[in-house]
């Protein structure tokens, strides 16, 4: 039976790093996985290229119960620590739309520059493997798991939970480390589907299915009265609703029975516009919103005013015009659910963690780390950079 000082579960992006860097302090480290192939989410990630961090990464790129607890990994382990471990590696990588960073080739090289960190620091793989059970040994002794694999015992002082979230099951994603959690007795966060496409009720998005396809930057926000932020990203109407970069971030913030709120002309102050080419002659309210937005939009959204000449309309029909452009509020009936969901939302709570290390407060040697604790980041980077910080914050940190 193997005895070791650290069995990190899960041979994800957080789950490497850290038995890496674990391994790289002369720790024994065995890394166990039940996948048939290594990292998928890290293969399908950034539409294959992997956006492995972002140029800005701060406390607010994350959402948390407990909003404070990413900082100390987050300042530990930085943008700049992974560029220059992929630097290190040859890897060469480009700045996209606000800071993400891609790799140029292929998200393959970032899961075999953490194989080979891995393989580096003596790291033992068992792989595919499957938990069927763990129990503490703090009852018989020293701090200690004991687990049971298909491939017998593993014995470990230190136990590592980094399985992940619940997005795409198809891809292996499970509740173990949620199981496990609770096992434990810690806290869990209700886990979510988040960066996640939205739904509308069949009826009343009829009206709207053939702008399938479209997309247009918005503005996009929760209801009033809430702390969320605001995102200036495209949205894209789809067959069930909507999608694109601003709803999946808005997703992450939407609570069920909210509505969400769009501004589809952010750069204008519509109102105005609209009064002033009251005074421009002939011209039909088409032609104007056409010249602004794609047309099949303009013809929805107007139906029978496009035919109308500005001059003709009174102010206030023009007024209410605007404020639904700048303020269109739709009720989303809910998300395409965790098969379509970059991340999870929620998870183990963090007040249960130390947030230098991870550690369980209550269970000395458990930690979590990466999607499976309750930090989830925003599209652009983020996650993986919190696999990244939680990680090395672990090994770290680990005794
Ligand atoms: C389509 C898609 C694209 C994404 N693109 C990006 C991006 O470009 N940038 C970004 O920052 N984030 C992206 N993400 C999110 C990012 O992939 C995750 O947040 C990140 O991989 C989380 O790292 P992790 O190590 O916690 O979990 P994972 O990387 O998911 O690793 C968890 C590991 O645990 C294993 N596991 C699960 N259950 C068990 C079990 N019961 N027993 C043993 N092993 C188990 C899994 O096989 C897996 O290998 C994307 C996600 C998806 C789904």
């Amino acid at each position: 039976m193997p005895v070791v000082d650290v069995a990190v579960i899960g041979a994800g992006a957080a789950g490497m790093l850290c038995a890496a860097v674990a391994g790289q302090r002369g720790m024994r480290v065995v890394l166990l996985d039940h996948a048939e192939k290594l990292a998928e989410k890290i293969r399908i990630s950034g539409g294959g290229r992997c956006n492995f961090t972002n140029r800005v990464v701060t406390a607010e790129h994350f959402i948390s119960a407990n909003p404070h607890f990413c900082k100390s990994a987050l300042a530990g382990f930085t943008p700049q620590d992974f560029i220059a471990m992929v630097d290190r590696h040859g890897i060469a990588w480009h700045e996209k739309h606000k800071g993400q960073l891609f790799c140029d080739q292929s998200s393959e090289l970032i899961i075999e520059m953490l194989r080979a960190e891995c393989d580096d620091a003596g790291v033992r793989w068992m792989m595919p493997c499957t938990v069927n059970e763990i129990v503490s040994t703090q009852d018989v002794g020293a701090q200690g798991f004991l687990l049971s694999t298909d491939q017998g015992q593993v014995q470990c002082r230190n136990l590592v939970i980094a399985t992940g979230g619940l997005a795409i099951p198809q891809l292996g994603a499970t509740d173990f480390g949620l199981k496990i959690a609770r096992q434990f007795g810690l806290k869990v966060i209700e886990p979510r589907p988040a960066l996640v496409p939205l739904t509308f009720n069949g009826e009343e998005w009829q009206p709207l299915v053939d702008l399938a396809g479209l997309a247009i930057p918005s503005v996009v926000s929760t209801g009033a009265g809430r702390r969320a932020p605001a995102f200036l990203e495209d949205v894209l109407f789809t067959h069930k609703g909507l999608s694109g970069p601003g709803i999946l971030q808005i997703s992450s913030y939407w609570q069920p029975g909210e509505p969400i709120c769009l501004d589809l002309a952010p750069d204008l102050d519509m109102e105005a516009l609209l009064l002033e080419a009251k005074s421009g002659g002939r011209q039909q309210l088409g032609t104007l919103l056409a010249s602004l937005w794609p047309k099949r939009l303009s013809e929805q959204w107007l139906g029978e005013l496009a035919a109308s000449r500005i001059a003709d309309l009174p102010d206030r029909t023009l007024r209410e015009l605007a404020a639904r452009i700048k303020g269109w509020a739709v009720n989303p009936n809910g998300t395409l659910g965790y098969k379509k969901a970059e991340v999870m939302r929620g998870g183990v709570d963090t007040r249960g963690l130390d947030q230098r290390t991870m550690q369980a407060k209550a269970v000395p040697g458990l930690h979590f780390i990466g999607e499976v604790v309750d930090v989830t980041g925003w599209l652009g980077g983020y996650n993986f950079q919190w696999a990244w910080s939680s990680a090395a914050a672990c090994g770290r940190g680990l005794v």
